[in-house]
């Protein structure tokens, strides 16, 4: 941390260097000619660092260190998510596919059996959704989770679907291979810290307006509870362009990978929100070096009960699981 005091700061250099030497930090005081600079090294909190900053005479403390660790590389390399049967995530590319919502077991079943037949191992529904409307479908909830487990089991598949509050956590860790926490969920810390005790694997979704360090600081929580089964997922930011549902940052998939051990996901459903522009947006996921895709699909996306203008047609899916396939290909062969 470095600490910047005033122009004008009397005293204000004293009250710091007592309070840094109470707290046992090393420092050093730098007189300039305009300002008084300090760097600090030590263990500081978030909170240190803000209880300096409200020390009046403090012009401005910059943090030089990251304020989480257990997500970042010098915790760990990389994280690989094992689900079971041969089923990893962050160990080669992955689609997680499927519908918004599951709306009954004979649509959920054709989904699955399409989504298998491509060679998916992974099928997304929601089954308690968090809609923008209060007048809304909001799911089959534990129905719908009993149909995506039933479904699922009949096709070999690992399910994912979003969790929205607390009360039915024991349902879901019955019922589902991966936990979502969705967008309007990532800053629900009591939530987070719940299924982070229960060690069971979880795809976190950056909030549309949280950044980079907000989504870390989320995948923080779950992890100091013990639980380090994470996939952070790209969902895009909200904007003050129309012409798609998000702004899918393309860039933070990287940085991401950069910044954290934890598989990464895009997500353009939900992202770019136009079934039209989602394949060209999927694929450029291998090359920006995600983990996978989450990706909405439905056999009829005009019927859709949620989502539809959004979810890819199997035709289209099949499309872009072709394509992804001959870039994942190309990406690992080594003669050209
Ligand atoms: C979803 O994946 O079904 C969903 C609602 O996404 P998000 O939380 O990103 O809006
Ligand atoms: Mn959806």
């Amino acid at each position: 941390m470095i600490i910047v005091l005033k122009r004008e700061s009397k005293g204000t250099s004293e009250e710091i260097r007592h309070r840094l030497m109470a707290g046992g930090f090393q420092f050093n005081v730098l007189e300039g000619v305009k300002y008084t600079v300090i760097p600090v090294v030590g263990d500081l909190t978030s909170s240190d660092i803000n209880r300096f900053r409200s020390v009046p005479g403090v012009e401005k403390v910059l943090r030089i260190s990251m304020p989480y660790y257990m997500v970042t590389k010098e915790y760990r390399q990389r994280t690989v998510i094992d689900l079971g049967d041969g089923v990893k995530i962050g160990d080669g590319f992955q689609f997680i596919a499927g519908p918004s919502s599951v709306e009954s077991e004979e649509s959920f079943d054709r989904i699955a059996s399409f989504l298998s037949g491509l060679g998916v191992k992974l099928i997304r529904g929601g089954t308690y959704k968090m809609r923008s409307s209060p007048y809304s479908f909001e799911g089959l909830g534990d129905e719908g989770l009993q149909i995506m487990r039933t479904v699922a089991n009949r096709y070999g598949l690992k399910t994912v679907s979003e969790i929205v509050d607390l009360r039915s956590l024991d349902h879901f860790l019955e019922q589902v291979d991966v936990i979502q926490v969705g967008a309007r969920n990532m800053y629900n810390f009591p939530l987070l810290r719940e299924i982070g005790r229960s060690g069971k694997p979880v795809l976190l979704k950056r909030a549309p307006a949280a950044r980079m360090e907000d989504l870390l600081l989320s995948a923080e929580h779950i992890m100091l509870e013990g639980n380090e089964n994470i996939i952070l997922c790209e969902r895009g930011s909200l904007s003050f362009d129309e012409v798609t549902r998000s702004a899918v940052n393309i860039a933070a998939v990287p940085v991401m990978k950069d910044l954290s051990h934890l598989p990464v996901l895009l997500d353009p459903s939900h992202g770019v929100g136009v079934a039209r522009y989602i394949p060209a947006v999927s694929e450029a996921a291998p090359l920006l070096g995600a983990d996978g895709l989450l990706i909405e699909v439905h056999f009829d996306p005009s019927n859709a009960i949620s989502d539809g203008f959004q979810s890819l047609s199997f035709e289209e899916f099949s499309r872009l699981h072709g394509r992804i396939g001959k870039t994942l290909s190309c990406l690992s062969c080594s003669s050209c």
